[in-house]
């Protein structure tokens, strides 16, 4: 058994100081049960532990790290923007060059603004929509999740799922009924709702891929689908891709799909592991943001030289797609080797992949929506969850999140985590 007496030292410590021990609800395995672990370090695809415990890791700061943690150029670009000052509030040339990147990677992107958290990026986003078409209503997903936003905080997915209320204390009622929520990969529920709202409608924001209630992936034509309604309505087509932008591909999820949004949201990867969000689009929509338009939006530490030193280097790493080959080629093997483990132990799971994204459900029957996703065996993912730790690998602490494959992630790696869950599958 792995010794845990640091970490549990410190967790009792926190829960003096920090509501529930941790700064972000999933963290403190509540859906898993027990206790977390405090990390002392990480790098490539191994995190350690303040006791000493090494795990192959795939939570990856949820995301952010796909090329691994302590990239050595990523630290040596922070190191050196943080010698000129770690914050200016004053334009500096690392904002024009992250937007010139963006901008490269995804032409739906025409202009983009940089904010501090995916949070801030869909909240922008969605004012951003409303402004432009001067319409009130949002569509959104069950499942999907955009930041803990009052508007956007309902059937939520992730953490608001992990804890069974979806809904959030707190959100006036007043400030989500021009939310509407629809199940994912019904076209025919866009349509009525569409119907039933003419010409109110701003806009429709979605994961592409939603990677927040685990993972499942849109069926065919259906993206196009919402393209198509959003257009001839006059409403906006929103993709929030904080997890799937230049993870999916390149250039996104919209780039993997073909389909090109009015809006996207970034956040994640694109700040190389410090606190970032961006969103952008079409120039006609983005120049109604303050100081060109009516929208307002701002922020303190918007564009900050370290935050753009980090994200600018990740994303110059990852141009090219040589990192996106090899990324499918590890997430393959993974599905796999998953794959047979389950068959063999006589476990029902249905491994659901899209590039580097993975989510294995507990379940007998497919998994395109939330509601297939409830259906999963939760306290057969905590045992499995359980086991793979003590085995050394660390997935994320909940049924309803997306695993992530770094580019540190190495064929080995991936043996070794098969083989783990091979064994784990056994005690089920
Ligand atoms: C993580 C995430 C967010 C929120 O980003 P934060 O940086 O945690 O505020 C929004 N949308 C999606 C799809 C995400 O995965």
């Amino acid at each position: 058994m792995r010794n845990f007496t640091r970490s549990r030292e410190l967790f009792a410590e926190a829960l003096n100081y920090i509501p529930g021990g941790v700064n972000s609800p999933v963290r403190a395995f509540r859906a898993v049960g027990g206790q977390p672990f405090f990390a002392e370090r990480a790098k490539g695809a191994r995190v350690w532990d303040v006791d000493g415990n090494e795990y192959i890791d795939y939570v990856g700061t949820w995301g952010p790290a796909i090329l691994g943690h302590a990239h050595p150029p990523i630290i040596r670009a922070i190191q050196k923007a943080a010698e000129h000052g770690t914050s200016f509030g004053i334009p500096n040339a690392l904002e024009v060059r992250m937007a010139r990147l963006i901008r490269e990677a995804v032409p739906s992107v025409q202009k983009v603004r940089m904010c501090n958290s995916g949070t801030e990026a869909c909240m922008s986003a969605i004012r951003l929509a409303r402004g432009f078409t001067k319409r009130d209503k949002i569509i959104k997903f069950d499942g999907c999740y955009h930041g803990h936003t009052d508007s956007l905080l309902v059937k939520a997915g992730s953490g608001a799922l992990t804890f069974g209320n979806p809904d959030s204390a707190g959100v006036p009622a007043s400030f989500t009924q021009h939310t509407i929520v629809l199940p994912f990969n019904d076209v025919d529920a866009v349509k009525a709702a569409f119907a039933a709202n003419p010409d109110q409608v701003g806009g429709i924001i979605l994961e592409p891929v939603p990677g927040n209630a685990g993972l499942y992936l849109p069926k065919p034509g259906y993206l196009e689908a919402l393209r198509e309604i959003t257009q001839s309505d006059g409403a906006l087509l929103i993709f929030d891709e904080v997890m799937t932008g230049f993870r999916l591909a390149f250039g996104g999820a919209q780039q993997r799909f073909g389909i090109i949004p009015d809006l996207s949201c970034f956040g994640k990867i694109i700040g190389g592991g410090l606190p970032v969000g961006a969103f952008g689009g079409r120039a006609e929509i983005m120049d109604c943001l303050a100081p060109l338009g009516p929208v307002y939006q701002a922020g303190t530490l918007s564009g900050n030289p370290l935050a753009m030193a980090a994200g600018i280097t990740a994303l110059e790493e990852l141009q090219g797609g040589n990192v996106y080959c090899q990324l499918e080629e590890r997430a393959q093997q993974l599905e796999e080797g998953m794959h047979l483990a389950a068959k063999r132990a006589g476990v029902p799971v249905q491994f659901n992949a899209c590039g580097s994204m993975f989510c294995g459900y507990f379940t007998d029957k497919p998994v395109h929506n939330l509601s297939d996703a409830m259906h999963s065996d939760r306290a057969r993912f905590a045992k499995f969850f359980h086991s793979m730790l003590e085995q050394g690998v660390y997935l994320a602490p909940s049924q309803f999140e997306a695993g992530f494959i770094s580019a540190a992630h190495s064929a080995d790696d991936i043996d070794k985590t098969v083989a783990a869950a091979a064994e784990a599958m056994k005690g089920l």
